[in-house]
């Protein structure tokens, strides 16, 4: 009997786990000496799981291309039997949860791959997760650690597919060899062509969506975001560079000094060099370092050098050859020296962390917001996603910074939307809301201004004192009813989601018109852009009625049903200024030239948000499209001196003459700059003299400030107050000023010809962020928004990116303004 009880614990483990492989067993080659694609990664994960008690393995998501996005969750075995206590400790530590606890166990998050490219990491992950397990299970007493191998696995097999393809057996090391020369777009973004490492907050694509999700649940008090850089950079670890967002901690500083030191024995060890507190730093709270710190975390970036360009090999500019073998290393080697320091600082890590979630010494307790509905439900949703609380104001006047006027004003709460910092994630309500970030050096890897009243477009107040507000009562959608005696429908023009239900009618072939001029019908009054649909123009449609009202309910849009044409006042159903919107054949560049983070927006927000299709024109055979075919061509961001050469541009010139509408977004908009009929000049362009030294007297700025002094001629993302004439079409549906988000510091005069809609009239008025002395003073009496005819077509000049990663939602309505509506 004791035999076979003892008998039946040797082989219990074995039936039940059988044995576990290494990754190179398990794949078939040597770790390190293929790329592994995202279905074998899982595959490994899988079987680990399979095979030890320790590591469980979860589905999160899945991908646009129906990938799947997983998490494995690895422990000592008694935590792993205990896991959802762990976790629901974790969250009452920092009051997420109901009830006391204090824990006594630490989380750290891996995140592997975000960029698809970067791609020794997903294999990095399998080594340190059968390491961990295998020869590091003492570092699991009091840790739990979350690996999610494959933030982005359409970008990585993207990569990956394409590297299998073009390499040669053995690899070329050689930095010519083609499986060095990634084709467009690369493998770094995912499928809609989105940095997933700038969309952590703004969680505009499905992988961040689903994973922040997870995220919420564990709120891990270490996040490490693995990376890769060029070729010739040493390894990168934490302490990040300045600028700190000035909302992070003392300990959060001094942590990464704790595990930066940590991770520099490793690597001084092994002889291996590396960089710390320089090019990446803490701003931004998009980012997968940022955003976990913002939540609480000790949240970092570690980049290896390789990404796209290295391959299994490659020379780089010092003569030395980088392999996707020591890259892994080196990953591997981080990770588990960062899980050691956690199993050495547990009890600093979950002290600090509750105090992290305390918030007494903000410097503003409530935002409140009014405005726009459709923009406030946007921006709860938002807010959802993150798990950030919020209210309804019951009334009364509120005193503080009022963001429109950048000065003390007031504003009446009734209905707002309340935000305060009272609540666990109050910190991100600051980092996120408040009008203006602190920077302690202008030199930052990214955008310095971001304040979401602005890029919701709402009327907004950040009070230093707490606003009551309750859950409220959300307006209840009243849906519309048929009236089959009404001469028109009216509906208004103010939101994306205007956009949307237009574009719901067009696909459904219901006619529908927009009015130049405000409309008064039955005492209602209703702005420029507002839509009407007329019985009249839809008599041959049968179905007329019943399908405008689904559409109209589907999309939640309030209809006024009029019974006759004859207005109020003025305009008429038949006026000369309500126009037919007709049905456009979009066509929208992309490839090689194109700015492909750019075109990657367009495609989302026609795709995915408007729902109005388009057709992806390649640069390549650009010059063998019949134009005649589109309304509208769409440049996104790029270069396209060389795509537009003389031909094609004398073509698209012909097209435009004869009715085309191009719209140019950012720095797409320079191909017509000087030539003849587009009006379009830049400003503040030194002359050829001035450029030269001798001229303007010697350089005296120190070697060492040459890195601060370039800063000069810098935006890096900041907010401006731009004027708008909103009896233009493209700018229906605003008000007589817009903040924009300015990318860059090219500037352009106001047409001599043409439309100035959006404009920086006299001396500019930067509300947030970033901009040296002399971007900022090209930008005195520049365009924004315009429109320049040209025979019976027109270009739309957007200088700023209205649809820059998704995120500025009051921006949206200029591209189907711009579409639809400009004529
Ligand atoms: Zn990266």
């Amino acid at each position: 009997m004791k035999f076979r009880f003892v008998l039946f614990f040797l082989i219990f483990p074995l039936l039940i786990f059988g044995q576990l492989q290494s990754p190179s067993q398990f794949l078939g080659y040597e770790l390190g000496t293929q790329f592994s694609r995202h279905a074998d990664v899982v595959g490994y994960f899988e079987h680990v799981a399979a095979h030890s008690a320790m590591v469980k393995y979860r589905d999160y998501g899945k991908t646009n291309e129906r990938r799947r996005l997983t998490y494995a969750v690895v422990s000592s075995e008694e935590n792993m039997s205990n896991l959802e206590t762990i976790r629901t400790d974790n969250l009452k530590n920092i009051g997420l949860l109901p009830g006391e606890s204090t824990p006594k166990k630490t989380i750290v998050w891996l995140s592997y791959n975000v960029h698809g490219n970067e791609a020794s990491s997903s294999e990095a992950a399998m080594n340190t997760l059968y390491k961990l397990i295998t020869e590091h299970s003492d570092y699991l007493k009091d840790v739990v650690v979350i690996i999610d191998p494959g933030v982005n696995p359409d970008g990585r097999d993207r990569y990956v597919n394409w590297y299998n393809q073009v390499k040669r057996k053995p690899y070329n090391p050689s930095p010519d060899a083609t499986e060095h020369h990634e084709p467009w777009p690369g493998g770094r973004p995912n499928h809609y062509l989105f940095d997933l490492n700038r969309d952590w907050m703004w969680a505009s694509q499905v992988e961040t969506q689903q994973r922040l999700k997870v995220y919420n649940e564990w709120m891990p008090q270490i996040h490490v975001d693995f990376h890769e850089q060029f070729i010739n950079n040493p390894y990168y670890f934490a302490p990040g560079a300045q600028p700190y967002h000035e909302i992070l901690t003392p300990f959060q500083r001094e942590f990464q000094y704790t595990i930066g030191k940590n991770n520099a024995k490793h690597f001084d060890k092994e002889g291996w060099l590396y960089f710390t507190r320089e090019s990446f730093d803490l701003l931004y709270p998009s980012y997968g370092d940022t955003y976990p710190l913002f939540m609480g975390a000790i949240g970092m970036t570690y980049e290896q050098a390789g990404h796209g360009m290295a391959g299994l090999g490659i020379i780089n500019d010092e003569d030395i050859e980088l392999t996707l073998k020591d890259r892994m290393a080196h990953h591997t080697t981080t990770g588990l020296s960062t899980i050691e320091v956690a199993s050495q600082n547990v009890a600093a890590l979950v002290r600090e962390f509750r105090k992290f979630f305390t918030n007494d010494n903000l410097k503003f307790k409530s935002f409140v917001l009014k405005g726009n509905s459709d923009n406030i439900n946007a921006l709860t949703q938002l807010l959802d996603r993150h798990q950030i609380q919020y209210g309804f104001a019951k009334g009364g006047t509120v005193k503080g910074f009022n963001f429109r006027d950048g000065k003390k004003g007031s504003i009446d709460s009734e209905g707002a939307l309340v935000v305060s910092t009272n609540q666990p994630r109050g910190k991100m309500v600051e980092v996120l809301f408040e009008p203006h970030t602190h920077l302690t050096t202008p030199i930052t890897y990214d955008i310095t201004a971001w304040s979401l009243p602005y890029a919701f477009g709402l009327e907004a107040v950040a009070s230093t004192s707490l606003v009551a507000a309750d859950k409220g009562e959300v307006e209840k959608f009243v849906p519309n009813v048929i009236h089959t005696s009404a001469a028109g429908y009216i509906s208004k023009w103010n939101s994306l989601d205007d956009a949307r239900f237009l574009s719901e009618l067009l696909k459904n072939k219901i006619k529908v018109r927009y009015s130049e001029k405000k409309l008064s019908f039955g005492g209602n009054e209703f702005d420029r852009g507002s839509l009407i649909i007329t019985r009249s123009d839809n008599k041959d449609n049968p179905d007329f009625d019943s399908k405008l009202i689904e559409i109209a309910n589907k999309t939640k849009r309030e209809l006024y049903a009029s019974p006759t044409s004859f207005a109020d006042a003025h305009t008429d159903f038949g006026s000369q200024y309500v126009h037919l919107i007709k049905d456009k054949k979009i066509a929208v560049l992309q490839g090689e030239g194109t700015n492909s983070l750019s075109y990657g927006t367009l495609w989302h927000f026609f795709e995915t948000q408007l729902q109005y299709p388009i057709t992806a024109i390649n640069t390549d055979y650009l010059d063998k499209i019949q134009w005649s075919d589109y309304d509208v061509l769409i440049l996104p961001q790029g270069n396209y001196k060389s795509i537009l050469e003389e031909g094609v541009f004398t073509k698209l010139e012909n097209w435009i003459s004869n009715g085309g509408k191009v719209i140019a977004i950012g720095s797409a908009v320079a191909v017509f700059e000087g030539k003849e009929g587009f009006h379009l000049k830049k400003n503040g362009e030194k002359k050829e003299e001035e450029k030269d030294s001798v001229s303007a007297g010697p350089n005296l700025i120190p070697y060492a400030e040459r890195e601060m002094d370039s800063t000069k001629d810098l935006i890096t993302g900041s907010i401006y107050k731009v004027t708008l004439d909103n009896t233009h079409p493209l700018a229906f549906g605003y008000g007589h000023d817009y903040f924009s988000l300015k990318l860059g510091s090219d500037s352009y005069k106001f047409l001599p010809d043409g439309y100035n809609v959006g404009y920086i009239k006299g001396d500019f008025e930067s509300v947030s962020g970033f901009a040296g002395e002399e971007a900022a003073e090209k930008l005195k009496n520049s365009i924004v928004f315009a429109q320049a005819k040209k025979g019976k077509g027109s270009v739309v000049y957007l200088l700023d990116d209205v649809l820059f990663r998704s995120f500025w939602q009051n921006g949206k309505l200029f591209m189907a303004n711009a579409v639809f509506l400009v004529q």
